[in-house]
């Protein structure tokens, strides 16, 4: 039994989950590699509470259990979370800019958070969907961005002290919006529980940054969403 629970516990990971296609694919794909996920939601003062029902609903497909914190951004500053700006559409990927949809300092928040649930269920690794291929516009989805955010992991906590170390690891961060959509259709990622778009319209509305990336990944990987 002892040895059974010690196995276990190699496994225990937390995952980050937004209710997107990106973070619900890699919580299947986690399951399908025998981690044992805890997952962490937040709900952070979005426009729209549909992403956060999503997310719910994505944890509960593969009963696992679930952490939904609650916070916000007083100070607003993004387009994610203040209604005086609104959401861009149809804007062009090859603009260097970071977009207004970036929420400042939001996945150094957010993995914060997930160390410290790290750190006290005892779990070994913290899953990230970041990527940096298709969508290059933040700079808290990059390689260098993960490394840092190790270190940090290695120096700031009890458990890296006790030599307990927790990994940061981001499988999907050189995968392809097409390879996504294909993994996600090989894992059976029920599509019509993961919300992208930016909004919450009563269908997902084809012109935001999310949305149009989405959709390119369909078309690409030649499949279908569960709205087309
Ligand atoms: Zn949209």
């Amino acid at each position: 039994m002892q040895v059974m629970k010690n196995r276990n516990n190699k496994k225990k990971c937390v995952v980050l989950l937004s209710g997107g296609l990106d973070s619900s694919t890699l919580l299947y794909l986690v399951i399908k590699k025998k981690y044992l996920p805890t997952c962490l939601i937040f709900d952070y003062g979005q426009k729209h509470k549909k992403e956060i029902e999503s997310a719910k609903k994505i944890a509960k497909s593969v009963k696992v259990k679930y952490f939904l914190v609650k916070t916000n951004f007083p100070w607003k500053g993004s387009a994610l979370v203040d209604n005086k700006i609104n959401i861009p559409e149809n804007r062009l990927f090859n603009d260097k800019k970071i977009p207004s949809t970036y929420v400042p300092a939001r996945n150094i928040i957010f993995l914060s958070y997930a160390v410290s649930l790290a750190e006290v269920i005892g779990a070994k690794y913290i899953f990230y969907g970041a990527n940096q291929i298709d969508y290059s516009g933040y700079p808290d989805c990059r390689n260098n961005f993960i490394k840092k955010f190790q270190n940090i992991i290695n120096v700031g906590t009890k458990s890296a002290v006790e030599n307990k170390k927790i990994k940061l690891v981001a499988p999907l961060i050189n995968f392809s919006k097409s390879e996504i959509v294909k993994l996600a259709h090989k894992l059976n990622v029920p599509l019509k529980y993961t919300w992208s778009c930016y909004k919450g319209t009563k269908k997902p509305c084809g012109v935001c940054d999310a949305c149009k990336l989405r959709n390119e990944g369909f078309r690409n990987a030649k499949l279908k969403d569960f709205y087309d």
